[in-house]
């Protein structure tokens, strides 16, 4: 009997609907139909080509640069029931061996390779002995050299389709893809009149957030406190940082390790897993941290420091809550950050062009970083996505005790006040000027001649050096120097520039106390978690593997206590069903006479 797309759905993956995009995907591919689908991390690719796999009659070939990924993706599929293998570099040739018998046994429904596999002839001779309905190319920009990941293996993929016996179905997916990209894949994979399916940018279940701490440590510490118990990520730019940041969490007591490319491949290896088994909550990270990371129940994403463009940014925080559940983007920005970056370019980049495209793109990440309008927005219309002006799920929209004010008048008169000044100041004694304070230094070198002495009284210090700070990331004044910097005037005011900033409101005070909106965990939930981290020991896999958070939530909601009502639970399908029921239900009904409900 062949199932329909909604059955497969139900019973394998134990999901009752599609997600946006999904569906039309799934039928194109059935229907015989290429595919390039671009869909943000964690909108549920995978699902997209595992149906059509599931569905289709032959054996489906699908092409992951990424190790670790396909390691993780046939366990997930081993682990509803669908015969899945993969062939990579990390098997010795003993066990490829056998897996090619297997394979021409057509004992597997989807196998998954390594690029540079399509060149082996020994592969190519196993599977023109079986009949392939499917190729899927997975992260497809690697195909391109516009895309930030390019594979030279990736441009065989079309040659090795051609040498099949006949030609399957080619899909291609992948999450970044400007409209360059686009086409790259579609000419290089020599997709046939492709379907082509790009679905929005926006991940409605990540929060937003930018702030601007005095002190990084303390507000980390901060914003853990409201994640106790959770899985996340931070993100630090140097390597110097990692170390730091992963001791100052582990003396305070958090779980957490860490990775960089400094560390040996055997420490590196060994964190990541930890990280990914849940034996460590925490992993603090470079960027060299995440490409094929498929871990589903990450609860935060912070970064302690700003990133170099937004596709990093995106890309890096939307490793968060890929389960569908309320997840947290946090960034810690800091105007250090800037000349971090600026110094990386600076030493990185030597082609002159690139160089000037480099900072084109950290102009715009500073501008996420600085707006006081809605972060979604601005990261959806940096995609070429049109938005709502408001979101309503980020830190800007949410921001109740501040207020925004226009300074363009007061922003004049810092730069008529630099532009009036014979001698060159650091930020302390341009405000001290601007305050009018009676500072020693103002009375013995007459500062409070300077025509623009004391005129922004009115304003309080922070404010003041706030809106330095504004001026100086928009480039109208310049920090010179580094041990004792000084400021400058950079490119000045525009004629009808509008310069706004965000201050606390007056009657509020103190800044950001915002009110959790995170549920306490219930303890039921901690009882599934901890039932569900000793399967993951007993039997090797990652704990999301065998289900996710948003699945345990689903269960501590329906609390079934028969296995009919174990399958009504949101991702569990018949498989899994079988295999883990009973011990859930049994924890279940222990909670339910333990607390009399
Ligand atoms: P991507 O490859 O696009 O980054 P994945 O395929 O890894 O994303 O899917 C992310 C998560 O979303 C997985 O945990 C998956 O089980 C879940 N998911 C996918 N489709 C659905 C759906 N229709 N309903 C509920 N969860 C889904
Ligand atoms: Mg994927």
């Amino acid at each position: 009997m062949v199932l329909t797309k909604y059955e497969v759905l139900k019973k394998y993956f134990g999901y009752d609907s599609f997600r946006d995009g999904q569906d039309e995907v799934i039928d194109n591919i059935v229907s015989g139909r290429d595919v390039l689908c671009v869909m943000p991390t964690g909108a549920g690719k995978s699902l997209c080509y595992q149906i059509p796999a599931i569905m289709l009659s032959g054996v489906t070939i699908v092409v992951s640069p990424l190790i670790s990924l396909m390691k993780d993706q046939v366990q997930s599929l081993s682990n509803i029931g669908v015969k899945a293998a993969y062939v990579n570099s990390s098997l010795s040739e003993n066990v490829i061996e056998k897996v090619y018998a297997r394979i021409k046994g057509n004992l597997y429904k989807i196998i998954y390779v390594a690029p540079e596999r399509l060149f082996s002839n020994a592969f190519i001779n196993t599977i023109r002995e079986i009949d392939i309905s499917l190729v899927v190319v997975d992260e497809a920009h690697c195909i391109s050299k516009w895309g930030h990941d390019f594979r030279p293996n990736y441009l065989n993929i079309a040659e090795f389709v051609s040498k099949l016996k006949s030609r399957p179905v080619v899909s291609a997916f992948t999450a970044t893809a400007t409209r360059q990209v686009r086409q790259d894949i579609v000419t290089l994979l020599q997709l046939n009149d492709p379907y082509v399916c790009i679905s929005s940018f926006d991940r409605k279940n990540l929060f937003l957030d930018v702030r601007h701490p005095d002190n990084k440590n303390d507000e980390l510490l901060e914003v853990l406190k409201n994640h106790t118990n959770e899985s996340g990520i931070i993100y630090c730019i140097t390597r110097k940082t990692v170390d730091t940041v992963c001791d100052l969490l582990n003396k305070r007591g958090y779980s957490a390790t860490k990775y960089h490319a400094g560390l040996d491949d055997e420490e590196r290896t060994k964190n990541q897993e930890d990280f990914i088994y849940d034996k460590k909550l925490i992993i603090v990270a470079t960027n060299a941290f995440g490409m094929g990371i498929n871990k589903s129940n990450v609860s935060f994403v912070i970064h302690y420091n700003m990133p170099k463009d937004i596709e990093s940014y995106y890309q890096e925080a939307g490793r968060a809550g890929r389960d569908g559940n309320r997840a947290e983007c946090i960034l810690l920005y800091g105007e250090e950050d800037i000349f971090t970056n600026k110094y990386m370019i600076e030493h990185s980049v030597d082609d002159k062009d690139n160089k000037a495209i480099e900072y084109k793109l950290l102009e715009k990440m500073i501008g996420y970083c600085i707006t006081e309008k809605c972060l979604r927005a601005y990261i959806l219309n940096y995609f070429d996505e049109e938005a709502k002006e408001k979101c309503g799920n980020c830190s800007n929209c949410l921001q109740t005790n501040y207020e925004i004010c226009d300074m363009t008048e007061q922003a004049g008169i810092i730069v008529d006040c630099l532009k009036g000044m014979s001698k060159k100041y650091g930020k302390t004694m341009l405000v001290n000027i601007l305050k009018g304070s009676k500072d020693k230094r103002i009375l013995s070198e007459h500062l409070y001649e300077l025509h623009d002495y004391g005129k922004l009284h009115s304003l309080n210090r922070n404010e003041i050096e706030r809106l330095i700070d504004k001026l100086i990331v928009l480039g109208i004044i310049v920090k010179r120097g580094v041990e004792y910097p000084v400021l400058v005037i950079g490119r000045g005011l525009e004629d009808d520039e509008r310069i706004e900033i965000r201050v606390p409101k007056r009657s509020v005070g103190s800044i950001r106390k915002k009110d959790s909106l995170k549920p306490v965990e219930s303890e039921l939930f901690s009882v599934l978690k901890k039932l569900r981290y000793e399967l993951s020991v007993q039997e090797g896999i990652p704990a999301y593997l065998i289900f996710s958070n948003a699945t345990l939530k689903d269960m501590c909601l329906k609390m079934p206590t028969t296995k009919e009502e174990f399958m009504v639970v949101d991702g569990v399908g018949e498989y899994k069903s079988a295999k883990y029921a009973d011990r859930f239900i049994s924890e279940i009904k222990k909670y339910i006479d333990g607390s009399n409900i």
